[in-house]
């Protein structure tokens, strides 16, 4: 007998933002079930459950502990999976949720922003094999040196699916949105920007870390590593379009991918005469104010240009004062990023240069990585540049 197919499924929080989208995403899990498929389906917060947390930990202290915000926001995340499950037991299905800990996700021992190590998902494995559908918390981990509980940083569902997938040997992980795949540019930017249907890891790799919302970036890094098949599509349709992301994308021409960007970056200047060196001071004022860690989305001529959740770039701002050997010295840019599907051509980074010219856009810095071009703009500038650069994205 052949072992059954394993899928695992990511739901992003506005999918469940009410009990009835609960419900109802609960329906869409019961038929893929009974369908003979063993489903692990890894669950967001509600809506916007995790930033209230964060808003309400900061009503209560000036700078609430990494440790204590871990406690807090893992709870987010709880309430999605005991709701699941209890959603889908109500619709006959034998379902079973866990915490992060319980199922086995070891992290490191890094607060807000820990990373997988090891996943050891024995309570799954024996849960899937009682035919049980698990509802997994996501998001979360525990860190086998301290034994607390740690997060994964905003967005970290994602790699908690991947994670498990990668373990399950799962014939792929949906991510689960209420978008209809990775688009070109922001949709809520740009109107006419279009799905991308396929796509490869280093591909979408580079536009996440280029501002890319739509995923986790170490979930896609641990999807390369591991070889995990992601599909990224709308939560409440079928699964025909959306996007698939593998080793190698169905379309090699070298082209213009996709616009991303940074809604906002600190640039700092550092007396380090590193990155390696930068990091660390950087990280040692992160430690005294228990700020998480931000991106390092750049270094260059002594500066470092941060990038990140709102919420860390503006606990540096507000600390400021404090950043010793760093000094912040301005906080109203932002980052535009063009991705090629290969590494882009001395032409098209004229077409791209010449486009910016035209726009009179003045870039503060331009650098390249190995498929995309990237600009740090003023904050100003940020919309007519990605709306004038959007058409060297061929349809
Ligand atoms: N709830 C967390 C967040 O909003 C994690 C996630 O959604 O993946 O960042
Ligand atoms: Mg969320």
């Amino acid at each position: 007998m052949t072992a059954p197919q394993v899928i695992v499924q990511k739901y992003g929080g506005s999918t469940l933002e009410t009990p009835e989208k609960i419900q109802a995403v609960a329906q869409k899990i019961a038929e893929l079930s009974r369908s003979g498929v063993q489903v692990v389906a890894a669950v967001s917060a509600m809506g916007k459950t995790t930033n209230q947390l964060i808003d309400l930990a900061h009503q209560v202290s000036k700078t609430p502990s990494r440790r204590e915000l871990d406690m807090l926001l893992s709870t987010g995340e709880r309430v999605s999976m005991a709701l699941m499950s209890m959603a889908l037991q109500d619709l006959g299905i034998s379902a079973i949720s866990f915490t992060g800990s319980q199922a086995g996700i070891l992290t490191t021992d890094s607060h807000i922003n820990a990373q997988i190590l090891d996943v050891k998902a024995f309570r799954v494995e024996e849960a899937l094999a009682l035919g049980k559908v698990v509802v997994l918390a996501g998001f979360q981990g525990v860190s086998p040196k301290t034994k607390e509980i740690t997060t994964l940083g905003r967005g970290g569902t994602d790699t908690t699916a991947v994670a498990m997938a990668a373990y399950l040997k799962a014939s792929r992980c949906e991510i689960l949105k209420d978008v209809d795949g990775i688009y070109s540019a922001d949709p809520k930017l740009i109107s006419h920007a279009q799905v991308i249907r396929s796509l490869n890891y280093q591909q979408m790799l580079e536009m996440t870390l280029a501002g890319a919302q739509v995923l986790h970036s170490r979930s896609v890094e641990m999807a390369q590593e591991k070889n995990v098949p992601l599909w990224i599509g709308p939560a409440h349709s079928k699964l025909t379009d959306g996007t698939r992301i593998q080793s190698e994308s169905s379309d090699k021409s070298d082209q213009a991918l996709g616009l991303n960007s940074h809604p906002r970056v600190l640039q700092i200047r550092t007396q380090a005469s590193s990155k390696a060196e930068a990091e660390r001071d950087l990280n040692v004022f992160l430690d005294q104010f228990e700020i998480g860690c931000p991106q390092i989305f750049y270094f260059q001529d002594q500066t470092l240009w941060l990038a990140g959740p709102q919420e860390i770039l503006s606990a540096i701002e507000k600390n400021k004062d404090h950043l010793s050997s760093l000094t912040l010295i301005a906080n109203e840019f932002c980052s535009v990023s063009l991705t090629y599907s290969t590494a882009p051509s001395p032409n098209q980074m004229t077409l791209f240069q010449n486009k910016l010219k035209e726009l009179q856009i003045t870039a503060l810095q331009t650098w390249s990585s190995s498929l995309s071009h990237h600009v740090i703009l003023k904050n100003s500038d940020r919309k007519q540049a990605l709306l004038g650069l959007h058409p060297l994205i061929k349809a």
